[in-house]
């Protein structure tokens, strides 16, 4: 069982993945799911999307995976993932071919995300590959009678 400690700057998540293989993306999502209990379908949808497919590019391109790191802001909305692996190569976000399943990570990132990027890891090597999702206005934080409960008009 994977734990939900949370981290201790608030909203922030970390999962370490050294020693796992893509097998356990399965349970990686499932923590995914667990850390973000209250964010919309739509949202979290994307999210966990995106997760998988930088998770999935660590362990099959980077060498394998670190670890992953989820940041949740509230106003506004949006999260962002960290993944890190132990290679220093830089990820491809290349045009797939129609009977090749992979290569689609980074599209399928590039889609969901508002921004994404790669920084090198000085201090421990490797890299981290982070993305920021973007919220699809359907989380309970991003109603507007929400928001204007805590304005002081
Ligand atoms: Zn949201």
């Amino acid at each position: 069982m994977i734990s939900i400690a949370e981290h201790p700057v608030p909203g922030t998540w970390v999962l370490d993945l050294r020693a796992t293989t893509p097998r356990a993306l399965p349970d990686m999502r499932a923590w995914v799911v667990r850390c973000l209990p209250d964010l919309g379908e739509g949202h979290l949808d994307d999210v966990l999307l995106a997760a998988t497919e930088l998770l999935a590019n660590a362990y099959v391109h980077g060498g394998g995976a670190r670890h992953i790191q989820l940041w949740r802001g509230v106003s506004p909305c949006a999260i962002r993932i960290e993944v890190a692996d132990v290679s220093v190569e830089q990820p491809r976000a290349r045009p797939s071919q129609f009977e090749d399943p992979r290569g689609r990570g980074l599209l399928v990132v590039d889609g969901v995300a508002v921004q994404w990027g790669v920084r090198r890891e000085s201090v421990r090597g490797g890299k981290l590959v982070w993305a920021h999702i973007r919220c699809d206005g359907g989380c309970p934080e991003a109603l507007p009678r929400v928001r204007g409960k805590n304005s002081r008009s």
